[in-house]
């Protein structure tokens, strides 16, 4: 296998790996350890450039350190990409390969899922290295982080809808929710159960027949989504969706989704604040996958009443953004980041620089 670090200004360590026999070409970035080993999953994806995935692996790194900040959970930000076909190139030589370049780094970085990934890869993973997260349940491990990630969101739902609407009965809100997958989906089911009115959409058909069957719950085409006269809009697809062409559709005063990087520019943020819509920063709000992980990285293993316990603090955690935002005239999104911001500075004048060593060279 061959390295090559790339210097990026703000980023501890960068490295490229090819590995000619596997057909590996995979790049990991670890943004910051001030608050402990880089944790962020693994995405496939064909991109067309390496250098778009470097963009793509940096800025979903960099987004890692925040979350895992403002989450508490006792970790750094990074992430992994690589270069591939899903359907094609997920052999378990290239995941292997995988597997000994995040071993390389000797713990600074520690892997799980993310888009293209399943359990199945990262078994693959696992025979090369330990640090290697989201593994099955019955392995001992923290299993599927998406229902998490789904219960967060709801809790989440609550500090939104007292910030706006001063009620935290979200049975008798109007949802529109655009994604009906792994966390979409079962926060459509969490909110019709509840007895909530919720509009969907899905690009998959079936997905859309299925939900159409509970109670409350209708199917718009996917361009309509934007324009639902609702409570609030839950982007739970794409990243990106919140920008110059759909933003001045929008008809809710509450955005609060599971999408990440859902603001195409940091711009949209204060957009939609100027529009007197109500944006949960999307590193809080979903930040219930990582949570659950990271009880998995504890030295005394995985615990899901403890995990649980912690998801529940999305509330304060999005309670504390919005009550900064107010004091210091900011909007929800900067003041996830000051949030962020003050917790790694706090943390660097308690223990020097990062808590780990620099990362070793592959
Ligand atoms: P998923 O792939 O299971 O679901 C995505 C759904 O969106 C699919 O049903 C897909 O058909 C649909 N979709 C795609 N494009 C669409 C469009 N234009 N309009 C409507 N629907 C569309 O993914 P997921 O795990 O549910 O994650 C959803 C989002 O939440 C992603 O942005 C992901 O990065 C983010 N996220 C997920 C987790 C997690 O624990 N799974 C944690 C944090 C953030």
């Amino acid at each position: 296998m061959e390295f090559r670090q790339v210097p990026v200004d703000g980023y501890e360590k960068v490295v490229v790996a090819k590995d000619h026999d596997s057909g590996l070409h995979a790049i990991i970035a670890i943004h910051d350890t001030t608050l402990g080993p880089a944790l962020g999953g693994l995405r496939m994806w064909d991109y067309p450039t390496e250098e778009e995935a470097l963009t793509d692996v940096l800025r979903l790194a960099r987004g890692m350190t925040y979350k895992s900040a403002c989450a508490n959970t006792g970790l750094g930000g990074g992430k992994a990409v690589i270069i591939g076909d899903q359907e094609s190139d997920k052999t378990e030589d290239r995941f292997r390969c995988m597997g000994r370049f995040i071993d390389s780094l000797g713990g600074r970085y520690i892997t799980a899922e993310d888009v293209g990934i399943s359990i199945r890869e990262l078994e693959w993973i696992g025979e090369e290295t330990r640090f290697v997260t989201g593994l099955s349940r019955q392995s001992g491990s923290s299993g599927n982080p998406s229902p998490f990630t789904a219960r967060g969101v709801i809790r989440g739902l609550f500090a939104c809808t007292e910030e706006r609407y001063g009620t935290s009965h979200l049975d008798r809100l109007h949802y529109a929710v655009q994604g009906l997958g792994q966390v979409g989906g079962e926060v459509v089911r969490c909110l019709s159960m509840l007895g909530a009115t919720v509009t969907v959409s899905d690009i998959n058909e079936e997905r859309c027949q299925e939900f159409v069957a509970l109670p409350g719950v209708e199917v718009v085409p996917i361009d309509e989504i934007y324009e639902v006269r609702c409570d609030v809009l839950m982007p739970c697809a794409l990243g990106g969706v919140l920008n110059d062409n759909t933003i001045p559709l929008l008809k809710t005063q509450v955005v609060a989704g599971c999408a990440n990087n859902q603001l195409l520019r940091d711009d949209h943020g204060r957009e939609l604040h100027d529009r007197g819509i109500l944006y949960a920063p999307d590193f809080i709000i979903n930040a219930g996958g990582i949570i659950n992980v990271s009880v998995e990285a504890r030295p005394e293993g995985y615990d899901e009443r403890t995990a649980v316990l912690k998801i529940e603090n999305i509330y304060n955690a999005l309670r504390e953004v919005f009550d900064t935002a107010r004091r210091e005239n900011l909007t929800p999104a900067e003041a996830a980041d000051r949030v962020a911001e003050n917790r790694l500075d706090e943390a660097r004048r308690r223990n020097g620089s990062s808590v780990m060593d620099v990362a070793p060279n592959p």
